[in-house]
């Protein structure tokens, strides 16, 4: 998942290490939850520092490392594949345009629509474009909903006791957490149910880690 790929605006599945010298990412099996001060309550496993979403805000840089393989990419491609993208924030609305030509699926038209290297433009939906592309190359589709691991986790101790390792999504863990709730006699207030239910969440997080 991390080969090769550059990840300028983050990643739900990863949390970073918010020092600088080490700004190690760090693969969940788990969206990320982003919170106000952008900690998510874990350490990097290789300088301890505290990680933080991945998430990338208007006011803040883009990883370098990130940016660079992008880059280099970019300049090495020769051929282009915009899926799903306004192409309205630079820089990464740039990088397709190098010296290769340029293909564009998006439902809106972008400001790369009329632009000379631009071959392909198609305003059909993602996946149907690379349903067709696949097949025009003769390669294997991937099976539809193949977050392999994530069936399994549907259980209420499927998550953490699978060891395949396939990603689990927001709706399963809040599945997996809504089973895990503190069982109160009598009245339970809202407060206090939300206040459960995010310490359940953690629960299935702290078990997923
Ligand atoms: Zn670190």
């Amino acid at each position: 998942m991390q080969t090769g790929a550059g990840k300028l605006h983050g990643n739900v599945y990863v949390e970073r290490c918010s020092s600088a010298r080490c700004g190690r990412d760090v693969r969940r099996r788990f969206p990320v939850r982003r919170r106000p001060d952008r900690l998510t309550g874990r350490a990097c496993p290789t300088c301890g520092s505290p990680l933080t979403d991945s998430g990338i805000d208007f006011w803040q840089g883009l990883p370098e490392r990130h940016l660079r393989r992008a880059l280099e990419a970019s300049r090495a491609a020769r051929f282009s594949l915009v899926l799903g993208s306004s192409l309205r924030v630079a820089p990464a609305a740039e990088l397709p345009f190098g010296k290769g030509g340029v293909g564009i699926v998006n439902l809106m038209n972008t400001p790369g629509d009329g632009r000379a290297e631009t071959q392909i433009r198609s305003y059909a939906k993602i996946d149907l474009f690379m349903y067709h592309l696949m097949e025009a190359l003769g390669l294997e589709h991937p099976r539809p909903g193949a977050v392999e691991g994530a069936e399994g986790a549907e259980g209420s101790e499927g998550a953490e006791g699978s060891e395949g390792g396939g990603l689990v999504s927001a709706t399963q863990m809040k599945r997996l957490a809504a089973g895990r709730v503190k069982v109160r006699e009598g009245f339970v207030g809202e407060e206090q149910r939300e206040r459960d239910f995010a310490d359940a969440l953690l629960e299935v997080e702290a078990g997923l880690v």
